[in-house]
């Protein structure tokens, strides 16, 4: 299912915005608050999994060349469970100050289609600061599982449909999204092993406890690098240039199994907007940092331009795409 370039959709989107004069609109001061001193305190960010992972990693990249910027330190909390739901849900009910942040993925849009009972309105109860980063996923299994490439891996998972385990880290987590496209692909039900995050998921797949797992980059270059799992296929249209030999899902032949998770920083609705901009310039610098950029490179992936650390950008783009998987998915 091609939900591959969000970003570029969303540039496009603001690029009209812009054109219609809206986003400078959107984007004008509006609050009278005395917000001048922001930050005087450290600020704590929420990562809605478990640490050690994906999600993880891109926040404490980020956060040190943000805490740097605006002179505090920037506390990172996981708050693990329900496939980001949890941690996502603290932050809406957090104080609209700008001292309680939250670091999300593509799960912000795909989480109302999941949750009847989901405790937060994605577009409502949040003011977005910027996009952050695009992550490639790998499909992945433990190193012992006889199929060694994507077609035999597929044809396993269908022969074997009602044995395999498939790892992600809760229903709403982009390794569960990616699993319903490889299960909508091969029109098979496997049994789906939820964790707290990606980190506990892969581990589990490197000892051998459970068969499959498709996740982020950012949480699968090390151990496929290391030969401790066997890997298959990035689900993006070009390889990445740290695991240069893996092939994309297209050129096996699978080109609908396509996704790439894209994050984004957010602070409760109602943030003074003088705040959300102050944060926005810290994460602005971030994203143009060297060791930031080479630390995403070696593992798959790379900041978001920065015209794209702007509050509109992410409201075009979560507003895509929960109508993308809506359709997909309900
Ligand atoms: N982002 C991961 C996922 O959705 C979870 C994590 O960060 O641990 O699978």
């Amino acid at each position: 299912m091609m939900a591959s370039t969000p970003l570029r959709r969303a540039s496009a989107a603001v690029a009209g915005l812009s054109a219609l004069g809206l986003v400078s609109a959107a984007c004008a001061p509006g609050s009278s608050s005395d917000s001048s001193a922001f930050p005087d305190r450290n600020i704590e960010i929420v990562v809605p999994f478990a640490a050690g992972g994906p999600t993880d990693t891109v926040t404490r990249l980020v956060a040190d060349p943000m805490a740097d910027d605006l002179g505090v330190q920037m506390i990172v909390q996981n708050v693990e469970g329900a496939g980001g739901t949890v941690g996502a849900g603290q932050v809406a009910n957090a104080g609209a100050d700008g001292y309680t942040l939250l670091m999300h993925h593509i799960g912000m849009s795909t989480a109302p289609s999941l949750y009847d009972d989901l405790a937060y309105e994605p577009l409502e109860d949040f003011a977005p600061v910027g996009l952050v980063t695009e992550v490639p996923m790998t499909i992945i299994a433990r190193d012992d599982l006889e199929a060694d490439d994507l077609g035999e891996l597929f044809s396993y998972l269908q022969e074997n449909e009602g044995d395999v385990t498939l790892a992600n880290a809760g229903v709403g987590s982009a390794s569960h999204l990616c699993g319903r496209l490889i299960q909508q692909e091969l029109g098979i039900e496997l049994q789906e092993v939820p964790y707290d995050g990606a980190a506990p998921a892969i581990a589990d797949v490197v000892g051998g406890q459970v068969d499959v797992l498709c996740d982020q980059t950012t949480n699968t270059t090390g151990q496929i690098q290391a030969g401790e799992v066997k890997a298959y296929a990035v689900t993006t249209p070009e390889r990445v240039e740290s695991l240069p030999d893996l092939p994309t899902t297209a050129e096996e032949g699978f080109a609908e199994v396509e996704v790439s998770v894209w994050h984004a920083i957010y602070a409760p609705a109602d943030t003074p907007d003088e705040v959300i901009e102050r944060l926005r310039e810290s994460l602005a610098v971030a994203v143009e940092n060297s060791s930031v950029i080479d630390q995403m490179a070696s593992l798959g992936t790379a900041p978001v331009p920065v015209e794209d650390v702007e509050p509109a950008a992410v409201t075009a783009l979560l507003t895509e795409q929960i109508d993308l998987w809506g359709d997909v998915l309900d």
